[in-house]
């Protein structure tokens, strides 16, 4: 397979003294532009500064859904469009996408008709809106029929349950997978190269001033277009351009908590529609473990790794207790990662209700030509990213260019489709019309953790631009997500392998040390 490696990649970033469009941000939104103009035939460069998801879009609960939540709100528009995309999801990627059947269960005999009236109709609509693109009709179950689909459910007080569809993924990887085939398609999509300044010319904005995080070398990357997809970092890069006014977001915390897959077997999830603080939770069958979750709370220093708060993971916790039949407690967390929501602030938003905030995104272009593009979700990236295009082609910082192509447009890895559902332990299946490819490199049959093999870590260094131990472990591979001690343990082997893979810059004992301190904070829970 031909594909640029890192060091030609950066070659070209320095040799092309003028492009159409630089992206700053390699999540969901950046490299869903990238995707998109290279698609269109425009020349792009996207400057990632640490990795590819290693933002919030590592994070999310892994569901590719229109949003049941939304439905209530009455955001009709929001939960049809999402649906729309989880149907091409499900098509331009179906190795990393599948459907999944929730459980949605009722309890108690006060009020359950009309719970079980309110939520069903409202998930009847749901398929509805999906219309041809729905995975199968919502059905209303005993609580017999419950606790067969969901054999993990509290059966104390069980009135019955709704059933419904919506789709799951995995986030990091299709995320990769965006980055490759931007690549595929002519961009230069580059991860540990940061936007540290902007440049202008006649008031105008110009380019970017990117550094290389591993050689510090500075690059000028002139362009007619500079879109800012730095997720909850947006405002900190339109503070790099001239007189900007005011934050675009209002950043959103939230927490998921990991446990073993006996929790909620069955391979369905479960959705509580109204936890006791009126939130929705979620138990979610994932690569062979059970992710719980989540959170909203304000937050406003932007770390790269922030951590939970008590409060969080005490209230994962103890409604989760209340829903399943074995209760989990702090020693069975595998693993517990947070992430940061970028909510869109409205223009005068004084609270600091996170929870009301717009989940929609929002494109704002500045005096300069800057454009900035933030919030929505995962589930949208693809329509974020013609709508922030299309912005720019009216502002006439982009030649016109048709929309549309990246509708169909299988992304690298794709059409493979997998018999293997998402909640079963990973492997080779992941890796969709690839697996062959992993299954040929020195290594194959050696595992260095469960799901991971050598094979699949030369891979991980070869074409998925993994740079240290924690690209692989996070992102490539999942283990710190599903089971951080079980990742730290793997560390030392898999950075022989990236030494032998990446030659001398890298540093073995470095990259598996600073691995081991962040699995750390992964397994820790904060203290009661
Ligand atoms: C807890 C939680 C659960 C969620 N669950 C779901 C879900 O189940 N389904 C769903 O559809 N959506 C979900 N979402 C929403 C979804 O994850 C986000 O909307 C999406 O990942 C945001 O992507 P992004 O690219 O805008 O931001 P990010 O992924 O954060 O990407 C921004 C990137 O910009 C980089 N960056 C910052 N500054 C610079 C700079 N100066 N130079 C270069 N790069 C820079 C960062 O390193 C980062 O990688 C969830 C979100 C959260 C927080």
């Amino acid at each position: 397979m031909s594909q640029p490696t890192r060091a030609e990649l950066l070659r070209s970033l320095a040799a092309r003294p003028q492009r159409d469009l630089v992206v700053i941000g390699g999540g969901a939104t950046g490299l869903g532009v990238a995707v998109d103009a290279a698609a269109r035939g425009l020349s792009v460069a996207l400057v990632e500064a640490e990795d590819f998801a290693k933002g919030t879009s590592s994070r999310a609960t892994k569901l590719v859904h229109g949003g049941v939540r939304y439905l209530a709100q009455g955001n009709l528009k929001l939960v049809r469009e999402a649906l729309r995309e989880r149907d091409v999801l499900m098509r331009i990627a179906s190795h990393l996408v599948q459907p999944l059947q929730f459980v949605l269960p009722v309890y108690g005999a006060k009020g359950r008709w009309l719970e079980r009236f309110v939520y069903g109709s409202g998930l009847v609509l749901y398929d509805l809106l999906a219309g041809k693109a729905g995975y199968g009709k919502t059905e209303f179950l005993s609580p017999a029929a419950a606790l067969e689909r969901a054999a993990g459910l509290q059966p104390r007080g069980l009135a019955g349950a709704i059933c419904y569809w919506d789709g799951q993924f995995d986030d990091a990887r299709l995320a990769l997978a965006l980055a490759r085939t931007a690549i595929a398609r002519g961009a230069i999509v580059l991860n540990r190269c940061a936007a540290v300044g902007l440049e202008h010319e006649g008031g105008r904005i110009a380019g970017v001033v990117a550094e290389d995080r591993e050689s510090g070398a500075r690059h000028v990357l002139k362009a007619r277009c500079v879109i800012n997809a730095t997720g909850v970092w947006v405002d900190a890069v339109r503070r790099m351009d001239r007189a900007v006014k005011g934050d675009l977001v209002a950043p959103s915390q939230g927490v998921h908590l990991v446990v073993d897959r006996g929790f909620l077997p069955g391979g369905r999830a479960v959705l509580v529609p109204k936890t006791r603080d009126g939130r929705v939770l979620f138990a979610v069958p994932w690569l062979g473990s059970t992710i719980l979750g989540t959170t909203d709370t304000p937050r406003h220093d932007l770390a790269a790794e922030p951590e939970p708060f008590r409060e969080e993971v005490d209230f994962i916790l103890s409604e989760a207790s209340r829903y399943l039949a074995k209760a989990p407690g702090p020693a069975d967390v595998r693993s517990v990662w947070v992430g940061l929501r970028p909510l869109v602030r409205p223009p005068h938003e004084a609270g600091e209700d996170t929870k009301t905030l717009s989940r929609e995104h929002t494109v704002r272009v500045e005096r300069s030509g800057l454009v900035s593009v933030t919030g929505g979700k995962w589930t949208t990236y693809r329509a974020m990213a013609e709508d922030v295009l299309e912005c720019a082609m009216e502002h006439e910082l982009l030649p016109r260019r048709a929309a549309g192509v990246t509708q169909t447009l299988a992304l690298v890895g794709a059409p493979a489709r997998s018999d293997v559902p998402l909640g079963e332990p990973p492997g080779l299946h992941l890796y969709g019309t690839e697996a062959p490819l992993v299954r040929g490199l020195p290594g194959a049959a050696r595992e260095l953790a469960p799901g991971l093999t050598e094979a699949m870590v030369r891979f991980a260094a070869r074409f998925e631009y993994a740079r240290t131990v924690e690209d692989v472990l996070a992102r490539r591979s999942r283990l710190l997500f599903l089971d951080a001690k079980l990742a730290a343990s793997a560390a030392a082997p898999v950075a022989a392998v990236l030494e032998e893979e990446l030659g001398a810059p890298f540093d073995a004992a470095a990259s598996a040390a600073a691995f081991r301190a962040l699995a750390a904070q992964y397994c820790r829970l904060p203290q009661t």
